[in-house]
């Protein structure tokens, strides 16, 4: 372990020294059991991020209180309930029933829940999330909810096969979030939300994210190496 922990604390301090504050680090932890994930808070390590329901419930326990839980994999209704209490942004909104869903629960115990809206990538490959040319419509149509709060947008690509088509995908993405924190698209469609996040990058295009303008980069393999593939869901 002693090892392993060493390799952990060098990769988070590499990839540190590359965002150099330009954008918040953000570490996956599916898969990676509670001690390790602990062990990272003292490498500097602020914010975690989980993408499944269940293993974020069984976890959540042994979790230092310290850290910031993000939920940023595909949520399901029926399992707002389990999380709602638990972490202090979503970064996978991609629906309306989700959203309807969220409010519901986030109301129920007085939270107003932080969310990204997860943005399509608009091809077979990519799973969730709302087409770019629908973001207007959705967050007009939800911008009412008083306990649902939209703090920017997310996107998740596969991993990297063709760098370029990330880049493309980055700069659309971005060119959509300037687009509205400036106020060049109607900002009726606002209500309270803001466009603060834009959570892009993962190990493989962190740095190309980065560089086209995002400002959350959510990494795992690059901070604890290679992951068991079976137990992937992305
Ligand atoms: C696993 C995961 C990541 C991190 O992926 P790596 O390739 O391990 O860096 C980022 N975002 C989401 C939504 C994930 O599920």
């Amino acid at each position: 372990m002693t090892g392993n922990t060493e390799t952990i604390g060098k990769n988070i301090a590499e990839i540190q020294n590359y965002l150099n504050g330009r954008a918040a680090l953000l570490a996956a932890t599916k898969t990676i059991p509670a001690d390790v994930i602990n062990l990272t808070y003292d490498m500097g390590i602020r914010v975690i991020g989980e993408n499944r329901v269940n293993e974020l419930v069984e976890k959540y326990p042994l979790l230092d209180k310290r850290f910031d839980i993000h939920f940023i994999g595909r949520l399901q209704r029926n399992k707002v309930k389990y999380i709602i209490d638990k972490v202090s942004l979503i970064h996978s909104l991609d629906s309306l029933l989700l959203a309807e869903e969220i409010e519901k629960r986030a109301s129920r115990i007085g939270k107003i829940q932080d969310c990204l809206v997860e943005i399509n990538l608009g091809d077979e490959i990519s799973k969730g999330g709302i087409p770019l040319d629908k973001l207007d419509a959705f967050m007009d149509n939800i911008k009412s909810f008083s306990h649902v709060r939209i703090r920017g947008l997310m996107g998740v690509l596969p991993k990297t096969e063709d760098i370029q088509k990330n880049i493309i995908f980055f700069t659309k993405i971005t060119q959509k979030f300037i687009d509205i924190k400036v106020g060049n698209v109607d900002n009726s469609i606002m209500g309270n939300n803001a466009m603060e996040i834009l959570s892009l990058g993962m190990s493989g295009d962190y740095k190309e994210a980065v560089e086209c303008g995002s400002n959350l980069v959510r990494i795992g393999e690059g901070i604890f190496g290679r992951r068991d593939r079976q137990h992937e869901n992305v």
